[in-house]
């Protein structure tokens, strides 16, 4: 080898050298943009592309449906091919002097995103839960907690709720011991028994009574329920429009609301403790 080919070699080498730098670096930014991974859209729950830098994204067809306060349509745009950031109103092309929008009354925050285009993210996380061994499944009622209400063990919160519908009569009783959450629901839904007069008034209390005891008298779940933090509580089912959302948002959604009610008391409960 003489000297000319050395040097051709050398050269060479950081050639290669370089060119693998810039894959990497390319690589690393594909990987970036690119998305394999689905997140459930926080909206409506369909899987969604999930970028690590946007956790909180929405799906294609909830972000077509932003809008402001009012309900007034919004569209976005870059300002230019190198980014920027512009909300006009779809009617008129007014300018929208704000990034907060609103999808099916959730709040949400439209920003430009890192390469371009626009993300619109949930500004409060959203959990949604439902079936017992998926995340966030200790927030069934059907969740194996014991609670300790009027003087007694209820094998679940769901045992305790089913019971109450027939407060003061022998089929209370016979909830309470029902083997299992499933059959303590079956016989509470069982209309040939004598549902109590008042239960339509009584039964958002009676469930959060059953919460509250719950999520105090366990203390891994009092932890868990603090650890949500601000996060919208969903029980997301297409079986339920009062306790749950109906699997659409347009339920009620009170089994969330009264799990966000104890955060709320339980945060109370903690912040008045006499500090020993
Ligand atoms: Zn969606």
């Amino acid at each position: 080898m003489d000297g000319s080919q050395f040097f051709l070699l050398a050269e060479l080498k950081i050639e290669i050298a370089i060119i693998k730098q810039f894959e990497n670096l390319i690589y690393s930014e594909i990987e970036i943009m690119t998305f394999s991974k689905y997140h459930p859209c926080p909206i409506c729950a369909k899987p969604s592309p999930h970028w690590e830098r946007y956790p909180r994204a929405v799906c294609q067809a909830c972000y077509s449906k932003a809008c402001d306060l009012h309900g007034r349509k919004l569209s976005f745009y870059n300002v230019s091919f190198s980014g920027g950031f512009k909300a006009v109103f779809a009617d008129n092309q007014e300018e929208y002097q704000s990034h907060t929008c609103y999808i099916e009354g959730v709040e949400c925050w439209a920003d430009e995103a890192r390469f371009g285009g626009i993300v619109i993210e949930v500004v409060n996380e959203i959990i949604k839960f439902y079936h017992l061994n998926k995340p966030y499944g200790f927030f069934s009622n059907f969740a194996p907690y014991a609670i300790y209400l009027k003087g007694k063990i209820w094998s679940t919160s769901e045992h305790y709720f089913q019971a109450q519908k027939f407060v003061d009569t022998p089929h209370e009783e016979e909830v309470r011991q029902a083997p299992t959450a499933r059959e303590a629901a079956k016989i509470g839904r069982d209309r040939c028994r004598p549902l109590r007069k008042d239960w339509e008034v009584a039964k958002d209390n009676v469930m959060g009574e059953a919460l509250y005891a719950k999520f105090t008298q366990h203390p891994d779940l009092t932890e868990k329920l603090l650890a949500t933090g601000n996060a919208k509580l969903v029980e997301h089912t297409n079986n339920d429009r009062y306790w749950g959302d109906g699997g659409d948002g347009t339920g009620v959604n009170m089994l969330g609301r009264l799990l966000m009610e104890t955060r709320e008391r339980i945060r109370y409960d903690l912040s008045n403790k006499p500090r020993v």
